[in-house]
């Protein structure tokens, strides 16, 4: 069966450390103002009973990613296991992406290209998961490939309730929030 790379977020697990976005800074040198991933934080309920949902986020590695049919150039494109991904020397820089993204998933990067999460693909490939996945402290993150019944992602979603972000936008994205 044809991989497909999800990750699923534990948004109970997760306390907001911020471990995960250095990680990515680090192993990505993403420049200061850019961002592959980060954390989002949801107030929901009414006073006094209020509750806070924090979250890991990233690129959704879309299944029917906007930000592809919006490129014309190619950049953007999918690759191995349906990771989204920008091709640097096809991107032109023109923000066509950015403006189709409903994730604010993507930046410009000082050398002009569009820049967002792989998803660690270059670490995926050689047996090692992401580089926030790896350093989260409260294994908030869980990585794999949906294709396999068994993997822990796929076990994951199958024994949790989980919801996706901004699920009316029919982009069909690849990364679960586990409730
Ligand atoms: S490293 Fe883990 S606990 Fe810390 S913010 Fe990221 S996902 Fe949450
Ligand atoms: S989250 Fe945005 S950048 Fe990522 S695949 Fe979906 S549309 Fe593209």
């Amino acid at each position: 069966m044809t991989t497909r790379f999800a990750m699923a977020v534990d948004t109970v697990r997760c306390v907001g450390c911020n471990a995960c976005v250095i990680a990515c800074k680090t192993e990505n040198a993403v420049p200061e103002g850019g961002f592959r991933d980060w954390i989002a934080q949801e107030v929901h309920g009414a006073f006094p009973d209020l509750s806070m949902q924090i979250r890991s986020e990233r690129c959704n590695h879309c299944a029917a990613p906007s930000c592809v049919d919006a490129c014309p150039t190619g950049a953007s494109h999918v690759a191995q296991g349906g990771v989204v991904a920008v091709a640097r020397n096809k991107c032109t820089g023109c923000k066509a992406c950015i403006a189709a993204c409903p994730y604010g998933a993507r930046y410009v990067h000082p050398e002009g290209y569009v820049d967002k999460c792989t998803f660690c693909l270059h670490r995926v490939t050689q047996g090692r998961a992401p580089a926030c996945v790896e350093t989260c402290p409260t294994r908030s993150l869980t990585f794999g490939d949906l294709a396999d019944p068994d993997s822990p992602v796929s076990r994951l979603l199958r024994s949790r309730r989980f919801t996706v972000l901004r699920e009316e936008s029919g982009n069909r994205p690849q990364v679960f929030f586990l409730a």
